[in-house]
């Protein structure tokens, strides 16, 4: 794999990616024309306030949405999520933030659903208030409530569900926001939840859809949407917003605007083609390892596209999970797959897998594993 001279200069070696569209490997990479809009955008000045409006625009419509924000990313994205539930278009709101003194100051999340993301949901000011049934939410629901929190993620609990959890904040009239990081693709989610009834959807932008790492994006109803906005930047009178600390550049809204346009045009049915072309490869080089289960994974609900997971039998007796994982992540390059806590498999993820590198990655475990 060759390595870029920008990255060799720090001593920075490329890596495999068969995790997914992992924050901590650089989340997905972005595609040509997305470059090149960026560096396009970059060579001129602009009213950022225009454009933020515009673009969040051009969001709403794919989306089927009143209005949409680019933001700093997904987890930005939630943090202006619940500061406008708290605020609504109140300036004087809006300037005292973050303070946990406003009335609505309280975001109900299920008790299964707590997780490494939910820090956005305080940075506000806001306190989370857990609840583990619909009775308890119906109970809890009261002045306080800013909003109900809901999270979607594979590794997550669905709580009560998503059309559940709905119908209580249509019930008692509060607002529903959602953590939709990497729910894309399947693209049809873009609008999906928005038509289920939630208020404020928030996705990554540098996952599924290969824009920038650093943005995402929230859509939903005008009031909310607009009091975002007016809680992202302090670009308004001389309001002190709380969202100053995740601007977002003319680079990387032009820049997640060109990859959202790429993103909906592709063919979803090719793109999950390819993925499992990728993985019947590997499947195929290590169907004579003795001992270990090879499958091909690919319930959307669940995987992140089709997945090559690697289960051990009783009678396996060959390099314990944490060797295996030493030396694929140390050896040259390095790889990174998925694993979960507590459970003995290894999923190989196709998403971030370049062209070539599914052979490479079946070699290495070829040899780690072949070697019993
Ligand atoms: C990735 C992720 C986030 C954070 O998204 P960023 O775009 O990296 O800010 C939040 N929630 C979930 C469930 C995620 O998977």
């Amino acid at each position: 794999m060759k390595s870029p001279e920008v990255y060799k200069k720090l001593g920075i070696e490329p890596v495999i990616n068969a995790q997914s569209w992992v924050t901590v490997l650089g989340g997905s990479l972005m595609k040509p024309e997305v470059l090149s809009a960026m560096n396009e955008a970059s060579s001129v000045f602009v009213d950022m306030i225009k454009l933020n409006k515009s673009a969040g625009d051009f969001i709403a419509k794919i989306c089927n949405a009143e209005k949409g924000l680019v933001t700093s990313g997904c987890a930005a994205a939630q943090v202006l999520m619940v500061a406008a539930c708290m605020t609504g278009k109140d300036e004087s709101k809006i300037d005292l933030l973050p303070s946990s003194s406003l009335v609505k100051n309280q975001v109900l999340l299920h008790s299964m659903q707590r997780n490494r993301y939910e820090k956005s949901f305080v940075m506000p000011g806001a306190k989370i208030v857990e609840y583990s049934s619909e009775e308890e939410l119906n109970e809890l629901i009261s002045d306080k409530t800013a909003c109900i929190a809901y999270v979607m993620a594979p590794w997550l609990s669905r709580g009560l569900g998503l059309l559940k959890t709905i119908k209580v904040a249509q019930k008692n009239n509060v607002p529903i926001i959602l953590d939709a990081a990497a729910e894309l693709p399947p693209r049809e989610n873009l609008s999906k939840f928005i038509d289920m009834g939630v208020d404020l959807v928030a996705f990554s932008g540098g996952k599924g859809i290969q824009g920038p790492q650093s943005t995402g994006f929230l859509v939903g109803g005008k009031e909310l949407v607009e009091a975002a906005f007016m809680n992202s930047l302090n670009l308004h009178s001389n309001l002190a917003a709380i969202g100053r600390p995740m601007k977002v550049s003319k680079e990387n809204i032009i820049g997640l605007i060109t990859a959202l346009q790429l993103f909906i045009d592709e063919d979803e049915s090719m793109e999950w083609g390819n993925w499992l072309d990728k993985s019947k490869k590997i499947k195929i080089s290590l169907q004579d390892i003795q001992e270990i289960e090879v499958t091909i994974e690919d319930d959307k609900q669940i995987r992140q596209g089709p997945t090559v997971v690697i289960r051990f039998n009783e009678n396996y007796k060959g390099p314990t999970l944490e060797k295996i994982l030493f030396e694929l992540e140390n050896g040259t390059p390095n790889i990174f797959v998925s694993t979960q806590p507590n459970i003995k498999e290894i999923s190989l993820v196709m998403v971030n897998l370049q062209d070539g590198e599914e052979i490479i990655v079946a070699e290495r475990l070829k040899q780690i594993l072949g070697n019993i």
